[in-house]
């Protein structure tokens, strides 16, 4: 018997995360964030000091990239080459270069055989911009999240906000016009909306509320 996945895509701060979380416990499946994926290297490109014009430097770091995720009943730590990253995975300096790395063919490609190997021998939650559409295009259940720009500006600032507040929300709302955009465009797997997905905006609901909402239709 295969392992089940369920995909989420969506654009940043959709809610996919929290979602992604609360429905993978209530269903008793491993979560994965794709995105921390691609964060992960980042991670490792910035310490090496790589150019990111330096393309075959960058893809042997996804190559070589180990990623374990342990699931706590709150939380969940996200380990790359065997070190806890989870709190420096959003760090502004990863942000900053993630969507131009994840935008590099031969990223993707290596990355795409991570998230394989992930979903191995566990059924897998596994959210991004490309899961429903490219890595897992036979899934079950494919979902695609979205929400008002400004509402998930919004929910990004608040998330800054409570670490730094020099945080400013007319640069959280530019820097996200710009990274989806980059997102959407990009030539290579493009976020768009996966065929046949269920498409669920929301911009007025809960993480509660999103989740019974796909819920009604993996029971239907
Ligand atoms: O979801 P998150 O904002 O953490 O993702 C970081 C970046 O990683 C995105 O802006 C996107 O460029 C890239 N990404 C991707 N494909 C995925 C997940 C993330 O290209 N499946």
């Amino acid at each position: 018997m295969g392992t089940e996945v369920i995909t989420i895509d969506g654009p940043t701060s959709s809610g996919k995360n929290s979602v992604g979380f609360l429905l993978a416990k209530k269903l008793g499946y491993q979560y994965i964030d794709s995105g921390s994926i691609y964060r992960a290297g980042c991670i490792f490109i910035l310490r090496k000091k790589l150019h990111l014009d330096n393309i075959a430097g960058l893809v042997k770091v996804y190559k070589n990239l180990a990623i374990e995720v342990k699931a706590y009943d709150h939380i969940q730590r996200f380990f790359a080459n065997g070190e806890d990253v989870t709190e420096i995975l959003h760090s502004q300096d990863v942000t900053k270069i993630v969507s131009q790395v994840s935008a590099i063919r031969e990223v993707r490609e290596a990355t795409k055989v991570i998230q394989r190997s992930l979903t191995k021998d566990k059924n897998m939650i596994m959210t991004g911009r490309d899961i429903g559409s490219e890595i897992f295009p036979d899934a079950k259940y494919e979902f695609f999240l979205t929400a008002a720009t400004e509402i998930r500006a919004k929910r990004r600032f608040d998330q800054l906000h409570q670490k730094d507040s020099s945080v400013k929300y007319e640069e959280v709302l530019s820097s996200m016009i710009e990274r989806d955009k980059r997102d959407s465009t990009r030539e290579v797997s493009p976020l768009r909306i996966p065929e046949g997905a269920v498409v669920i905006d929301n911009s007025n609901l809960t993480v509660e509320q999103t989740v019974d909402e796909m819920l009604k239709h993996i029971n239907a």
